[in-house]
């Protein structure tokens, strides 16, 4: 197990920009869409799980971005990823995913209405920008248990597609449940009891978890997200075998031989609405989930240069 070095974000953090108080009007708005309007969207609710995915194309398209959709069926139901590409200077690219289903029985405001909600914002930043890697903005469908680290979850689903056409991935991002925060000590838990004794008792920062592959980009990223970010972070590279560790899209990246990270708040190990009812928009912290997306701007700026 490695613990990031380097710095965290401490004390007060500064008042939000004009452009974040921007960047948090989208999120709060986008999380509304998806967890209030469209509510509970999964193969079980079908109709509200093609709903957030016509949102989610409207949304590619009202950035200036053209979106794909990457199709498989479950159970004769035809089930989408959507990607949007802003193209490089190099095919090589950079994904940044999010799944857009939510379990059932929940809205899934920040699992993983948040997610999603970032990578819109994301995407809407990085429309029509010159970089020198490709990037693929994709919100990805079935994740939650039902498919989740099955063949198929969207996200395998995907990333199996990338390796067979042989592209060149040189990290993925996954934004999965990144809007709980407290400041409360013993407001944090954690899959192992060693892992207590190292990271703080405080639910109040980020974390960016990869397997130990993926240590590179662990480091990279967020070296970056701390030289910019008013919030404080962490970074753990840890055994896929961990609890936890994979339990995202970022795991199916993993499997096809594709570094990849997850940048949560760390979900059933804080976050007391995980997967329930309740886990609705009024339960997220914005202002601490616009600084999150707001430093994770500068990683993807940092990964989109090629060394
Ligand atoms: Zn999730």
């Amino acid at each position: 197990m490695i613990r990031m070095p380097g710095k965290s974000f401490a004390g007060e953090a500064p008042p939000l920009s004009t452009e974040q108080l921007a960047l948090r009007a989208e999120l709060v708005r986008d999380v509304q869409t998806l967890a209030s309007e469209i509510g509970e969207r999964n193969v079980i609710h079908y109709r509200e799980l093609t709903a957030a995915a016509e949102f989610i194309e409207r949304s590619f398209a009202d950035a200036g971005l053209r979106s794909r959709r990457d199709t498989y069926e479950v159970d004769d139901q035809p089930c989408h990823n959507i990607e949007a590409e802003v193209p490089g200077q190099s095919p090589e690219a950079i994904v940044i995913g999010a799944h857009y289903d939510s379990v059932v029985g929940a809205p899934g405001a920040n699992d993983n209405g948040s997610g999603v909600a970032a990578v819109l914002a994301l995407a809407r930043r990085f429309a029509g920008q010159p970089t020198a890697r490709t990037l693929r903005f994709v919100a990805f469908v079935n994740e939650e248990p039902g498919h989740f680290q099955t063949e198929l979850m969207g996200s395998w689903v995907y990333a199996s597609r990338c390796k067979s056409r042989g592209d060149r991935i040189a990290g993925m991002l996954s934004l999965e449940t990144i809007g709980c925060f407290f400041k409360e000590p013993r407001s944090q838990n954690y899959p192992v009891p060693a892992l207590g004794m190292i990271y703080p008792d405080r639910g109040n920062f980020i974390a960016f978890v990869g397997d130990l592959s993926s240590r590179k980009l662990v480091r990279k990223a967020i070296a970056r997200f701390r030289q910019h970010a008013t919030v404080p972070s962490e970074g753990a590279v840890l055994p896929a075998s961990v609890p936890g560790v994979g339990w995202s899209d970022h795991w199916s990246f993993w499997q096809h031989g594709y570094p990849a990270l997850m940048v949560t708040d760390t979900a059933p190990f804080r976050y007391p609405h995980y997967h329930q009812r309740s886990d609705t928009p009024d339960q997220l912290d914005y202002d601490a989930m616009t600084r999150v997306v707001s430093g994770v701007e500068h990683v993807i700026a940092e990964l989109a240069q090629v060394e």
